[in-house]
């Protein structure tokens, strides 16, 4: 097919494990809505972690690099497997995926947590509690004190060791993903919490004055603020309070893990990792599940959910994206669900077959 000026080039890295059965579904629903609903885009392949390593002894191969940089958008699905675990720390399938994130400056992890109603018994918390629950949270991915420095672990004088590590941001970083909450919560219900521990750390204080001072750029966004201690609290007591919250790496990793948990379904939750430009890498949260691969049985919604993001948030296709998350939608109402999600009043189906539903769901 001739590529016209608007086709937008996908990378698609399948990885590990379910990888390349739940992106196989993927890529089916991205080339229906290429087909049957006039998506300009064309698909590129590439390999990542442990395929990767396997293929060329290493998990990030130039080529794939080269493609990640041409590429408007990547679609990810797991890497790592127990076969790789014993391999030199560099070479980790892990290494891939960190090599990608680091190499396109991917600083915005959004990661939504999401409970479709009728999954709402598989929360841990009360159905009233969660059923409905739609929160985007913003972790600062790429700074603060995973990055800091210094860092590491020294001798004293008196022979005993201490570890330390340094949480630290300049205006710019804290200025960008601000920017970044604010344009996402712009597309939701424009409401954005930023979580910090200004009452202690001074990093955190410089973190509040300018999310402040950025938000002025955007009047019609509610901006309110919130230590991190209250915030874990506030998300497992009444979730549906938040709509975007934005935060450092280390309360962003935490906080975002607490509330995918709430949602119950690790093979629901799709996440993305976004650059300045908008540029991105999506994937969904969980990992390559070595223990079902190869088995048909894998939940691909995640993948698919990701496939929605890749469009709302890279590709400007907020109408299509929306057909996605209404198919899926449509998809559990009509009572189909893979293994991980049945329940006894449900109808079991594969992997395939839940992305065959997900596909006549689209039209
Ligand atoms: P995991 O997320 O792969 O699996 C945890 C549990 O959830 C398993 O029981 C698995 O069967 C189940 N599960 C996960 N995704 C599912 C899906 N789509 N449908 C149905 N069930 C699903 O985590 P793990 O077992 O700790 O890690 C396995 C491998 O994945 C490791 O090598 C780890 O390093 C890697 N990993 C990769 C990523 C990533 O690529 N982003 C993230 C986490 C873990």
């Amino acid at each position: 097919m001739k590529r016209g000026k608007m086709t937008k080039k996908i990378l698609i890295l399948p990885g590990d494990g379910i990888g390349p059965e739940i992106v196989a579904e993927a890529v089916k629903v991205l080339e229906a809505l290429q087909t049957n609903h006039g998506l300009e885009i064309e698909l590129d392949h590439g390999l990542v972690g442990g395929a990767a390593y396997d293929a060329t002894g290493s998990p990030l191969p130039d080529e794939t690099l080269e493609k990640a940089t041409a590429c408007d958008a990547i679609l990810l699905g797991a890497v790592g497997g127990h076969k790789w675990e014993s391999l030199d720390i560099a070479v980790r399938p892990e290494k891939g995926l960190l090599g990608l994130r680091a190499n396109l400056a991917l600083f915005s992890n959004l990661r939504p947590a999401i409970l479709y109603p009728q999954l709402a018994d598989a929360s841990t918390l009360k159905a009233e509690v969660v059923s409905g629950l739609d929160i985007m949270i913003v972790r600062e991915l790429t700074g603060g004190i995973y990055f800091g420095q210094p860092r590491g672990i020294r001798t004293l004088d008196n022979g005993e060791k201490q570890g330390f590590n340094t949480l630290i941001y300049k205006e710019s970083e804290i200025e960008r993903i601000g920017r970044s909450a604010f344009e996402i919560a712009m597309k939701r219900d424009k409401r954005v919490c930023s979580v910090d521990k200004a009452n202690v750390l001074e990093c955190t204080e410089l973190w509040r004055e300018v999310m402040i001072r950025v938000a002025k750029e955007y009047p019609e966004i509610e901006l309110s603020h919130m230590y991190v201690d209250n915030a874990a609290m506030q998300l497992v007591r009444a979730p549906k309070q938040f709509d975007v919250m934005v935060t450092t790496n280390m309360f962003g990793d935490i906080l975002s893990d607490c509330a995918a948990m709430l949602t119950g379904s690790i093979g629901m939750l799709p996440s993305a990792s976004l650059d300045a430009n908008g540029k991105g890498m999506y994937e969904p949260i969980h990992g390559s599940a070595p223990d079902i691969a190869r088995q048909g049985i894998a939940n691909p919604l995640a993948t698919i959910l990701s496939v929605a993001m890749l469009l709302r948030y890279s590709l400007d296709q907020t109408a299509m994206a929306g057909r996605i998350e209404a198919a899926v939608n449509k998809v559990l109402d009509d009572g189909l669900r893979t293994a991980d999600i049945h329940t006894e009043d449900a109808r079991q189906v594969s992997t395939s077959e839940m992305g065959d539903a997900i596909i006549a769901a689209l039209n």
